[in-house]
């Protein structure tokens, strides 16, 4: 990977340049909280649900116990327009924003954190590359136990269990149950189906993480008059359903091709939303619910 520009500690440097401690207890214990932001590239750039990322973010921060005041909209707007320049960005992109503690201090540190934001410059998964999964014997964590609303770095180690799982069983990705064998969410995406012209998808109470692109395309839904029923869904649901896909700020709409035993074709309801996700965060649609940030160099 390039070695771009990132913003670390209040200072522009090379992400090579970038340090922390190997006894921090972000280094140690994955206590860091985060968030990932896209950014569209069409007659000016856009980014999307600027302010429910940041919301959620600080959210993370409150529940972790991190005492700082997370940096304003502006300010994250001005970062970002420097790293464009900086790094000669011509294309959409994705943000890491990260807040992290760099002292060598226990788990249970009260340090101030610092932060870094930093552009990730990647292409993007086509449409039409579907995905297989598998429902794995790695459960989801409860949030009884790690809070999965939190999007904290520590979590995503149950995530990387359940992967692990998948792989070693030639799918490409898992999905996950909760402790009550509710079907939950993957690695960095939840989850929809359509059964029966029914569109489903787990409860915010089957421990998954908010999501803003889940609750994006349920907006989408309603204004183009689908129902959705948002309700505890079996392993049962997810087999007898006609179409599965994933979604997620980085996933965007990613169809599901097969699940345990079960073929499936990219659906019309799944190109239909993959569709009108596009128009919405590339501001051409939807633009009364102000979820685009829109700036130009
Ligand atoms: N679940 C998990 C565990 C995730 O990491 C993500 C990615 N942030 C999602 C769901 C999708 O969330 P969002 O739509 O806010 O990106």
């Amino acid at each position: 990977m390039k070695d771009y520009y990132i913003f670390y500690d209040d200072d522009f440097i090379r992400q090579s340049k970038a340090t922390l401690s190997v006894l921090s207890a972000s280094t140690q214990f994955g206590l860091n909280v985060f968030e990932g932001i896209r950014v569209y590239k069409e007659d000016a750039y856009y980014v999307f649900r600027l302010n429910d990322h940041l919301i959620r973010l600080n959210n993370s921060l409150n529940q972790i116990g991190f005492k700082t005041e997370i940096i304003s909209s502006k300010k994250f707007i001005e970062i970002i327009k420097e790293l464009i320049i900086l790094n000669d960005i011509k294309t959409d992109f994705s943000i890491r924003f990260t807040y992290l503690i760099n002292e060598v201090d226990s788990w249970s540190s009260k340090k101030n954190p610092v932060f870094f934001i930093a552009p990730l410059i990647r292409k993007r998964n086509s449409f039409d590359f579907h995905k297989t999964v598998i429902v794995t014997k790695t459960r989801r964590i409860s949030s009884l136990a790690m809070d999965t609303k939190v999007k904290c770095g520590a979590n995503y180690i149950n995530g990387r269990y359940a992967l692990l799982e998948a792989e070693s069983k030639g799918a490409d990705l898992p999905i996950l149950k909760n402790k009550d064998g509710f079907i939950s969410e993957s690695t960095g995406a939840c989850i929809f189906l359509v059964k029966n012209g029914v569109i489903i998808t787990p409860s915010l109470d089957s421990d998954i993480l908010e999501s803003i692109t889940r609750d994006t395309l349920i907006k989408i839904f309603l204004k183009n008059d689908y129902k959705i029923e948002e309700r505890h869904v079996s392993e049962k649901d997810l087999i007898e359903s006609d179409e599965i896909f994933l979604c997620g700020t980085s996933a965007e709409i990613t169809p599901i091709k097969h699940v345990e035993t079960k073929d499936f074709k990219i659906g019309d309801l799944t190109k239909f939303i993959s569709e009108e996700y596009q128009q919405a965060v590339r501001a051409k649609n939807y633009l009364n619910y102000n979820w685009t940030t829109k700036f130009k160099i």
